[in-house]
């Protein structure tokens, strides 16, 4: 089982900041900014390469939380969501994520 299935699962232990039926959001282990949150399906999907028609509802699931999570974390001025897909993407883990990073200005640099 993928790293992110076993926090989804509970095996390992990781810092929630909201969970539904759906969806969970954790702080990442290795932050880049002040704010910096993973939001992940339940469901196991490997990466953005793997979103069809049958899945996506996951996804709008997932992207309709984020400003209720950015303002509970108080990011009033803003915030950057990404996820990372692939090799050339630098992907790490191989279930699809959103990064949530705020609380700071962030690089301008996107690669
Ligand atoms: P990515 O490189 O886009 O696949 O992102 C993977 C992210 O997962 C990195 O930012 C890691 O710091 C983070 N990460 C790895 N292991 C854990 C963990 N056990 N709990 C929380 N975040 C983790
Ligand atoms: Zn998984």
């Amino acid at each position: 089982m993928c790293l992110f299935c076993q926090i989804v699962k509970g095996e390992i232990p990781s810092t929630k900041v909201y969970e539904d039926e759906k969806i969970l959001a954790f702080r990442d282990i290795n932050p880049q900014a002040p704010t910096h949150i993973l939001i992940v399906p339940k469901e196991h999907i490997s990466s953005a390469d793997e979103i069809t028609p049958e899945n996506s509802g996951v996804v709008s699931a997932i992207f309709e939380k984020v400003p209720q999570i950015a303002r509970a974390e108080g990011l009033k001025n803003g915030y950057r969501l990404l996820t990372n897909c692939g090799e050339d993407g630098c992907q790490s883990v191989k279930h699809l994520h959103f990064h949530l990073l705020g609380g700071k200005k962030l690089t301008e640099r996107m690669g």
